[in-house]
């Protein structure tokens, strides 16, 4: 099989043009039509000789495919499913702000790490994405509204750190200067929390923002709502934070997702005020979102805001998540499940 030319970076490039007895600099042209004109076809790149175009057109470009769009009437929020050239279909979500437009992609199409709330993992994986397959999900989204993509979140379905290496191909690609160029400092990644590959990513020093899902304050709760808690203890996975924060300088974000009668007790507060208190963080509370395949229920609006005001006194910083396209469709990979489902 031919290699995926849009996953290749520059030095990459210029070895196949080696390889294909052209000469280096076409390596350049390349690159900047297909990751900052985003062509989606070599016939558009027309200051490439024909002849070079001719011996290209052998390595596939894989592009994804748009099956829908939808568009929320309540704030310009727009959820895009695409098909994958093997069939998988994936979603991303465009959500605008004031401070610029922010994509949050997939990494996996499906996901196997079985968090019972979620509706991603239900079906299991399929398979990783390629860094291609991530970039695409920007580019076509970027095109399609004619609007620059300024922000990136990858909280989409799967895991992105047990996509490890694509999805640090993705995060070089997507901030590469000669390309969208988004600042790593724009660019989020969410994790359930895989200790090993936190260590890992803190070492490559990225200014990105990690985020983990943490969701509850001690291994008892987690244990129940979130497999990989069997696999690392709350104890591990902070260490592990404070480790990434000393290496990077960045603040760690905790997700927290509240059920009710679950997780968002007083005393659950309490217990994660004190676990967090001294390390460099910020905490995002959501109330889940209720997946039709799951019982779990949303904690009431003035419970959330109690659980906020409680953290607040430990002198923890944290924001409710304001929730985006709540009427075009529910939770995390519900639009793909529906598809696949049928209903
Ligand atoms: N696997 C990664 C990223 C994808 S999930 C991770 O676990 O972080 C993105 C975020 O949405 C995670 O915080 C996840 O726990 C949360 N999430 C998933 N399903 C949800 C639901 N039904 N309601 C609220 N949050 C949910």
């Amino acid at each position: 099989m031919k290699p995926d030319i849009r996953s290749m970076n520059k030095e990459e490039l210029i070895s196949l043009m080696e390889e294909l007895h052209e000469k280096p600099f076409r390596a350049g042209q390349i690159f900047s039509w297909l990751h900052r004109s985003l062509v989606e076809n070599y016939d558009e790149m027309t200051n490439l000789p024909k002849s070079l175009r001719e011996k290209l057109s052998e390595y596939p470009l894989n592009i994804p495919e748009t099956v829908t769009v939808q568009k929320s009437e309540k704030d310009g929020t727009r959820k895009y499913l695409f098909r994958l050239n093997d069939g998988n279909l994936i979603e991303s979500v465009l959500m605008r702000y004031e401070h610029g437009n922010s994509v949050c992609i997939s990494s996996q199409a499906g996901c196997r790490m079985g968090c019972r709330f979620c509706a991603s993992t239900i079906g299991g994986l399929s398979r990783s994405l390629l860094p291609s397959e991530m970039l695409s999900q920007i580019y076509k989204i970027q095109k399609e509204t004619g609007e620059r993509v300024s922000h990136v979140v990858v909280m989409g379905t799967g895991e992105p750190l047990d996509n490890y290496d694509n999805l640090l191909k993705f995060l070089s690609l997507i901030s590469c200067p000669d390309g969208l160029g988004i600042s790593a400092r724009n660019i989020t990644v969410s994790t359930c929390g895989l200790v090993p590959q936190i260590m890992k990513l803190a070492e490559e020093k990225l200014q990105i923002t990690l985020a983990i899902s943490l969701h509850a304050p001690n291994d008892e709760i987690r244990r129940t709502i979130m497999p990989v808690a069997n696999r690392y203890s709350v104890d591990e996975l902070l260490s592990a934070c404070r480790y990434y924060f000393e290496a990077t300088g960045r603040r760690i974000t905790f997700e927290y997702s509240l059920i009710e009668g679950v997780n968002d007790s007083d005393e659950c507060a309490s217990e994660l005020a004190g676990r967090i208190r001294g390390l460099n963080c910020h905490v995002n509370l959501i109330p889940v979102n209720p997946v039709k395949e799951r019982h779990y229920r949303r904690t009431s609006r003035g419970k959330v805001l109690d659980f906020k005001n409680k953290l607040e006194k430990y002198g923890i910083n944290v924001t409710i998540r304001r929730e985006m396209g709540t009427d075009i469709d529910g939770a995390c990979g519900q639009l793909r499940r529906s598809r696949i489902s049928g209903n």
